[in-house]
């Protein structure tokens, strides 16, 4: 959305063009401290927020989307709207040999304990990534944090030793709000701002340019080189006091 807006603006076609955001939750983003830099881009591309709406079923030869709105305290409704063009994102849910396995809890997600990372009732098995329940943000920055994690404690039960390392919550979302500024969100859980930079060389809360470098530039040869091969100085998971 805020990438379209960006190229639409920049070629002075925004004000013919009707930007609808519909989104199954109640926010535009869980973690208020990255709202206002948000919402600056989505009133720049005159963006309309439209919460509780479940994206039901698209007709793509009628170019019709149809969602249930279900806002607190108000009795669900169906709306069916038009679209020129319709970018979704489904819904997330673990593969089909989880889900229906004995790792997973009712929602269908490998069921862990959020800081140790092992399974609540298997005492031999690990997991992390997207397919597990710690309720952090799925992303490639959480599995990243969470590999040494895992690591450390599987070494440490195969010597015979309760776990060592726990995992924060930490994950990162690059908002992409406009070509070349990144809205960098590093959070932990319950929300807890987690800034892998001091402010001054980056303010996660502001679009920033260094965060797209960082992005477009550092991270795929931080990820190839570094994380890839279990080399990674910024990983360092926290440890358990015995
Ligand atoms: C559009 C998009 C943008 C994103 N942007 C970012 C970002 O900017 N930063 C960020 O940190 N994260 C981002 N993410 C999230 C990130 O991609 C995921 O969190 C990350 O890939 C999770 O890694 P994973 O190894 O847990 O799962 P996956 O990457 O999903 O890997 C699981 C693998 O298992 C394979 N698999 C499934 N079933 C079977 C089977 N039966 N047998 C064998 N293999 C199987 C799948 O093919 C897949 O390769 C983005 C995700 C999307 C969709």
């Amino acid at each position: 959305m805020y990438l379209s807006g960006d190229a639409w603006h920049r070629r002075g076609v925004l004000r013919e063009i009707d930007i609808q955001f519909m989104n199954a939750g109640g926010v535009l983003f869980g973690v208020k401290d990255y709202v206002l830099a948000l919402m600056e881009y989505v009133a720049k591309y005159d963006a309309t927020l439209n919460f509780f709406h479940t994206l039901t079923a698209v007709d793509g030869d009628a170019k019709t989307a149809t969602f249930r709105v279900a806002k607190p305290d108000t009795t669900a409704t169906e709306i069916t709207t038009g679209f020129d063009m319709i970018h979704v994102c489904p819904p997330q849910r673990a593969p089909a040999f989880i889900r229906n396995s004995p790792l997973a809890d009712a929602a269908g997600w490998v069921d862990v304990d959020p800081a140790t990372l092992l399974h609540r009732i298997h005492a031999n098995i690990w997991s992390l990534g997207d397919v597990m329940n710690a309720p952090n943000a799925k992303t490639m920055a959480a599995a990243r944090k969470q590999a040494p994690v895992v690591a450390d404690n599987v070494i440490a039960d195969i010597a015979g030793k309760p776990p060592v390392s726990a995992y924060d919550g930490y994950g990162s979302c690059p908002l992409t709000v406009e070509r070349g500024k990144i809205v960098l969100a590093e959070f932990g859980y319950g929300g807890k701002v987690l800034p892998s930079f001091p402010k001054w060389v980056i303010d996660g809360t502001q679009p920033s340019r260094l965060a797209w470098a960082l992005k477009a530039q550092a991270l795929p040869q931080i990820y190839w080189n570094g994380m890839l091969k279990g080399r990674e100085w910024m990983a360092e998971p926290d440890r358990i006091d015995a």
